[in-house]
């Protein structure tokens, strides 16, 4: 792992973003390496160590012949060095299982877990000279149990294609709970043209936090994630309160309470940019290979999970367009159905008052009445008078039957005046 200083903000190494499944889940199981030292004197000075427990002292750390204490000062306080000076003082071995320990401190700290046997070492008298240490490390192997067992759970909410929100919201408090130190997991959903992010899943992070990144542009320096997600590369910012990314958002991390933010983009598989996926820690923290890996096989189980919304929420609105097109459809239907049912009525009603009027023709052909049509108006109507009509009021004339039926249509409770057609005194008389 690179070392990365508190001060910059470092888009870590390309290897980064392409997920090497294998590896990774290597890396998260880890080698389980036996570690081995041999501590000499009742101050336990470091004679040997194999790589593996020097990797753990740290290197840069390792000098032969100090006090475990002094090169490991973080020790102090968590009873190791209480039980060397019990192992050393009465010559028993002891043993733990599944010993917590702190290593190192501050940015670079982190907690394991050992599997450690202490055993004395004597002269050719029977004294103790000194102790060994022998411990493999159970931290990695129980954490990738945890995470198989985790990711597989996910896999199966994704498939039975359970909600987005839901989906990574699990996937952020699973990550969570299974970090060795607090973590808090920010997933960012980017919008379609990729130039907003929109809030995914943050469980941890207060509200208005939440609220407040709701809706950032992606760009060159606005925080770990929009310039992520700007760079389509990994963002790791190891202290907050330094960095310039964060200029615009320092005071409201504060407020949060968070000091770090390792930001990386989630991608689809066609390379457009689908969110961000952010581990927040309290303090400020460099990421190391574990933490890195469980990025990479996180990113990439996020990018399934917005994938398979983006497909499932494409299908659905292609749904509603379909349903929306047979809709159309169905109103275009009905409405020419209703124009022809129309056109029906206005036909039968028209056939109807021709035939009407043809009866009371021939009914009122033997009445005398005037020889002309009485309703051609001021122009006259030199056409025969066949047919006579009346109104409600009492007012009545003869007219062509051409002059008539505009009349019966155009004038308010124009009848046609015949006996023949049955009037009111046939209907009060029936
Ligand atoms: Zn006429």
């Amino acid at each position: 792992m690179t070392a990365v200083s508190g001060q910059r903000s470092v888009a870590a190494e390309p290897a980064l973003a392409e997920p090497a499944a294998d590896e990774d889940l290597q890396t998260l199981f880890g080698q389980s390496m036996a570690v081995f030292a041999s501590l000499t004197g009742p101050a336990h000075l470091l004679e040997t160590a194999n790589p593996a427990f020097l990797a753990i002292v740290g290197e840069e750390r390792v000098r032969n012949g100090v006090a475990l204490a002094e090169l490991m000062p973080e020790l102090a306080g968590q009873g190791l060095i209480e039980l060397l000076n019990q192992v050393y003082r009465t010559g028993e071995s002891r043993t733990g299982r599944d010993v917590h320990v702190m290593l190192g401190t501050g940015p670079h700290g982190r907690e394991a877990s050992f599997d450690f046997t202490y055993e004395p070492r004597r002269d050719a008298d029977g004294d103790v000279t000194g102790i060994l240490v022998i411990g493999v490390e159970t931290t990695q192997v129980k954490n990738a149990q945890r995470l198989m067992a985790g990711h597989r759970a996910l896999l199966e909410q994704i498939a039975r294609q359970a909600p987005l929100a839901e989906v990574l919201d699990g996937m952020a408090r699973w990550i969570e709970n299974l970090a060795p130190q607090e973590v808090l997991v920010s997933v960012l959903l980017a919008d379609p043209d990729g130039g907003h992010l929109r809030h995914g899943a943050a469980p941890s992070l207060p509200d208005f936090y939440n609220q407040a990144i709701d809706g950032i542009a992606t760009g060159e320096g606005v925080g770990s994630c929009g310039t992520a997600a700007h760079r389509r590369a990994p963002v790791v910012v190891t202290d907050i309160a330094t960095d310039p990314f964060w200029n615009d958002f320092r005071d409201l991390a504060e407020r949060a309470g968070v000091a770090a933010c390792w930001s990386t983009p989630i991608l689809a598989r066609d390379g457009s940019l689908l969110g961000t996926f952010a581990m927040y820690h309290r303090t400020p923290r460099v990421p190391r290979d574990n933490d890195l890996a469980l990025t990479r096989v996180f990113t990439g189980t996020a990018a399934l999970a917005i994938e398979r919304h983006h497909i499932e929420q494409a299908k659905a609105a292609a749904e509603a367009r379909a349903k929306a097109a047979h809709e159309e459809l169905t109103k275009a239907v009905r409405a020419e159905q209703k124009l022809r049912a129309e056109a029906e009525q206005r036909a039968t009603a028209a056939a109807d008052l021709t035939a009407r009027m043809r009866a009371a023709a021939a009914a009122q052909a033997a009445t005398p009445h005037p020889e002309h049509c009485q309703l051609g108006g001021a122009q006259g109507c030199t056409a025969p008078a066949e047919i006579k009509i009346a109104d409600s009021w009492g007012d009545a004339a003869w007219g062509c039957p051409a002059h008539v039926e505009e009349a019966i249509i155009n004038v308010r409770s124009v009848f046609i005046a015949s006996e023949e057609l049955g009037g009111l005194a046939a209907y009060l008389n029936r």
